[in-house]
């Protein structure tokens, strides 16, 4: 990507040394993101030109040493791995060491954003990633399939991050505002967790009916107007409104919606704001203050989300249909179009598959 609202553009770049600890991945798949999208719109302050593509999945070609995962176990060529897309976060800092939100760490790097092609393979629409020494690898499971956690993508661990902020208890009623990827999993998530009413909220309508196959048990559109989606809410949540908000739509509007739905002391988790949208209007007093509302911000991911949703999808893959969120399978040479399709929301997941004959 050379820069903003420019065509893709295909470039060779030298094969990486393989220091220890580092390795080269030929990959399998990488996703397209709405991040990718907002890339490309140049709302993001990156080092163009950059190799697009942060959550991907790769076959590991070769490596400079051994290399383990953090149960000790050798990581071999030749498998199917994973890996945290961030890097270099300091563990040195503030942020790593007082506050302990490594995710704020100004020093943290993230593969297919914060690098550039200058500094080499470091982005996932590539026949070939570097990982550098220190990157998490996590191998995928033989009972999980590429397409499985490919398919919840970068979205599973964000959605993991948000709920697990919303510390849901069993039972507990959930709105999740966005039924984009990252929506899908916080739905499938909130399932899991026993919540008991999950209003899926978003459109279009087809992604309505896919919030249902991951754990929704009532949806509403766009199509209706906020104050009918509002009085929804409160209909099925005994006049009171939803214990949990969480926002994954990336509107401005969909906060001040949100804050509305939230019953009195419930919480409200917001993720869905990775780039500037604007500004909404809320209200203080009758909004948060008199609410006794708790209202939390969701940025990146850490390892633990990853390990997580790596075990998850392998454990949940046949309940929750995250590979069935795969709309379209790009090469390399389609990339530009699997980026428009993301954008007019014709695909729910496009994949990048930079080595087709690597696919069975
Ligand atoms: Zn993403
Ligand atoms: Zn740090």
């Amino acid at each position: 990507m050379p820069g903003p609202r420019e065509p893709l553009r295909i470039a060779t770049l030298p094969t990486p040394y393989l220091e220890p600890g580092a390795a080269l991945l030929r990959t399998l798949y990488s996703e397209v993101c709405g991040t990718d999208v907002h890339l490309h719109h140049g709302k993001l302050d990156v080092p163009f030109p950059i190799i697009p593509g942060h959550v991907s999945v790769g076959v590991v070609e070769a490596s400079g040493g051994r290399l383990k995962d953090i149960n000790g176990q050798t990581i071999k060529e030749g498998d199917t791995v994973t890996f945290l897309d961030v890097a270099e976060t300091c563990n040195n800092c503030y942020y790593c060491l007082v506050a302990r939100q490594p995710t704020r760490c100004p020093s943290r790097k993230v593969y297919g954003i914060t690098y550039s092609a200058k500094d080499g393979l470091l982005g996932g629409w590539s026949e070939a990633i570097w990982i550098k020494p220190g990157v998490k690898l996590i191998k995928l499971p033989k009972e999980l399939t590429p397409e499985t956690f490919i398919g919840g993508g970068c979205g599973l661990v964000t959605a993991l991050h948000a709920v697990d902020m919303a510390e849901i208890r069993l039972g507990e009623s959930v709105a999740v505002l966005g039924t984009g990827p990252v929506g899908q999993s916080i739905i499938a998530f909130s399932s899991l967790s026993g919540a008991g009413e999950i209003i899926g909220i978003g459109a279009p309508r087809d992604r309505l009916e896919y919030a249902k196959k991951m754990g929704a048990t009532a949806t509403l559109g766009l199509d209706l107007p906020p104050q009918a989606r509002l009085e929804a809410v409160r209909g099925l949540t005994g006049g009171r409104g939803v214990d949990v908000v969480i926002e994954a739509s990336g509107s401005p509007d969909a906060i001040t919606q949100g804050l509305d739905m939230v019953r009195d002391g419930g919480r409200m988790i917001v993720c869905g704001h990775y780039t500037d949208n604007g500004a909404v209007e809320i209200h203080p007093h009758w909004q948060i203050n008199r609410k006794h509302v708790e209202l939390k911000g969701c940025w990146g991911s850490r390892y633990d989300h990853f390990h997580r949703a790596v075990a998850l999808t392998a454990r949940y893959g046949d309940v929750k249909p995250w590979r069935d969120m795969v709309s379209g399978r790009y090469p390399l040479t389609s990339a530009d179009q699997a980026l428009k399709a993301v954008e007019n929301q014709t695909a729910l997941k496009a994949l990048i598959t930079p080595n087709p004959s690597l696919l069975t």
